[in-house]
């Protein structure tokens, strides 16, 4: 987030404004009504002298009557305006907020992996969510105080001065101080919004993080830690929003008070005989009304600048994630279909941030319809290799060659097109069963092709038993499954998608022995006449390899064939003995 002094508020503003460009004429409509509604606003006053003057003291009672008509259009005219200006201004408000939040989302789509690895996602749901309303929401109020409360002011002072002018001078002494108070408010106005936007994001992310853990929480009775800590960021929040209720409600009196000054200064003024043309008892309540009157849209005018810091504020971290950089995506080579011929050579590779490296001078050929088996303790870099070759990270050191062309000269889209990868952590969307397996199949496919996948993945062992069968909702993240049949649906996606080169990262880890077997001749067909990377869990499961690469702390340490290694007696059969005495 960036902090305050580093906002540029003009070019924030200025590009702020090219989101309202397109609806200029429903601004336009609304600036009329606004001015309209001020200028109702103003006239009730200038008609008090009329009404009092010849009215009241005067003789000519009609004017009442007139009033009693005048009075009431007033309020219909004053009501349609701010029902029209109300409206439209949402209306472009909410365009405004369904823009940004689509540019928002689309950009985060397209974001490099290694943001999210250090960001929140509680932080980057607040921005969609929230800064975007505050955006659309200050601005939208900024307009609607600063061109009606503006014509009323500009309209009350001309009565003043009509009236009045000396009278109305004292005002110029009272209002530079009102602006100096203005000043000071809204720099603090400014710090409070930052800090709110932060507590927000803060008590998104915790929220996020209770309901994703809800189940670990209970398991391992977080429940009161877990509300303790929300309870803090709960209380921030709470804290900042009051911080911002106190500098406003305190400055509204405050302002109102100075104004005071000036109506009091009339008084004295005209207390003194002589001192300025006498007044007509109407003019002279006309005077006071307009001063009184001046004190709303003063305060509103005050309240402006706070609105306007908090949509700028909360608009410059919407224009911050907006200005991330995209995944690079430089290549242009652009393959039908690869072979699946990879190669990695002289490949290291840190983590962002991270000063261990997860890969050291890896040198592996994979070549065209091979199974390589990736195998080693948890940690050892056997998912970053495999993230390295679908670019979810940027190698800059050393060279992944797919059919002898690097990975980063391929257009991004195509070069994971060859892949189909099937994760330890399986994500599903909240979609039916069939659905899930069709996603990402490159092309159309048919309800017959899905069936096939899903038969030869083993999901309809399960799928049959429910009620709508492939039909059937996995619920948000595939609640209603078990992870082996969620891991068998990942499966069956990768089926689908048919790509030449096929990533098993950990896939069958959460099947029981029996189904990984019954899975393991699907795999096994699946991986017939395509390159295969697998990442093992049961040394059972690689055994026939074309070749097993033994990783540890980052480093290849072995490779060869089962028999190879075995015979060795190296790390490999020192896992694979471990891995037997078990069972
Ligand atoms: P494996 O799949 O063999 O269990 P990983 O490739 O996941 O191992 O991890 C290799 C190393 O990289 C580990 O030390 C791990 O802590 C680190 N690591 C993995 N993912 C990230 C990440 N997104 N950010 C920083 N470090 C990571
Ligand atoms: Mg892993």
């Amino acid at each position: 987030m960036p902090s305050n002094q580093s906002i540029d508020f003009k070019a924030v503003f200025y590009r702020l404004l090219t989101y309202f460009k397109s609806y200029k004429s429903a601004l336009i409509v609304a600036f009329l009504a606004l001015v309209i509604y001020g200028l109702i606003d103003a006239s009730l006053i200038y008609y008090i002298q009329p009404l009092i003057d010849k009215g009241i003291t005067g003789d000519d009672r009609s004017i009442l009557g007139v009033g009693a008509v005048f009075v009431l259009l007033i309020f219909l005219g004053r009501g349609i305006a701010s029902f029209i200006s109300t409206y439209t201004m949402a209306w472009v408000g909410n365009h405004v907020i369904r823009q940004m939040r689509q540019q928002l989302f689309s950009k985060m789509l397209g974001m490099p992996v290694s943001h999210f690895d250090s960001h929140s996602s509680g932080s980057m749901i607040s921005k969609i969510t929230f800064d975007t309303e505050q955006v659309a929401r200050a601005t939208s109020q900024v307009m609607i105080s600063l061109v009606r409360e503006g014509v009323t002011i500009i309209s009350l002072l001309a009565i003043m001065f009509y009236y009045s002018w000396q009278l109305s001078l004292v005002f110029f002494i009272v209002g530079p101080l009102i602006g100096l108070i203005i000043s000071v408010v809204s720099k603090r106005f400014r710090k409070i919004s930052k800090a709110i936007q932060t507590a927000m994001g803060q008590v998104t992310t915790s929220a996020e993080q209770m309901l994703k853990g809800h189940k670990i929480i209970l398991a391992f009775s977080g429940k009161e830690k877990e509300a303790k800590r929300f309870e803090s960021v709960n209380n921030k929040n709470r804290q900042q929003a009051m911080k911002l209720v106190g500098a406003s409600a305190s400055s509204t009196p405050f302002i109102q008070f100075v104004g005071s000054f000036a109506i009091a200064a009339v008084l004295l003024i005209t207390s003194i005989d002589g001192l300025i043309d006498p007044l007509s008892a109407g003019e002279f309540m006309a005077l006071i009304a307009a001063m009184g009157s001046l004190m709303r849209p003063l305060k509103q005018i005050s309240k402006i600048n706070a609105d306007f810091q908090r949509g700028i504020t909360a608009c410059a971290s919407v224009f911050e994630v907006l200005d991330l950089p995209d995944e690079v995506d430089n290549g242009s080579k652009l393959t039908e279909r690869s072979v699946g011929d990879l190669n990695i050579s002289k490949l290291n590779f840190s983590y962002l941030g991270q000063e261990k490296q997860a890969l050291k001078d890896i040198n592996l050929s994979i070549p065209a319809g091979s199974q390589v088996a990736l195998v080693g303790r948890s940690g050892s870099g056997k998912s970053t290799l495999a993230s390295l070759l679908m670019r979810f990270y940027d190698h800059s050191d050393g060279r992944i060659t797919l059919d002898g062309t690097e990975i980063n000269d391929y257009q991004l889209d195509n070069l994971r097109q060859q892949f189909a990868l099937v994760s330890q952590q399986v994500v599903l969307f909240d979609d039916s069963i069939a659905n899930n397996i069709a996603y990402g199949a490159l092309g159309e496919v048919s309800e017959q092709q899905i069936y096939d996948a899903a038969k030869a993945a083993h999901v309809l062992e399960f799928s049959d038993n429910l009620p709508q069968g492939l039909n059937s909702p996995v619920g948000e993240d595939g609640a209603n499954l078990s992870g082996g049949q969620r891991q068998r649906i990942a499966i069956a996606r990768a089926l689908l998608r048919n790509a030449p080169v096929l990533i098993l990262d950990e896939a069958t880890s959460a099947l029981d022995t029996e189904s990984e077997r019954a899975i393991q001749d699907a795999l096994e067909v699946l991986q017939q006449g395509r390159t295969s990377i697998v990442v093992a869990h049961r040394l059972s499961t690689i055994e026939h390899a074309d070749l097993i690469v033994v990783m540890d702390e980052g480093q290849i340490i072995e490779t060869g064939t089962h028999e190879a290694l075995l015979e060795k007696g190296g790390a490999y059969s020192q896992l694979h003995n471990m891995q037997s005495a078990q069972g």
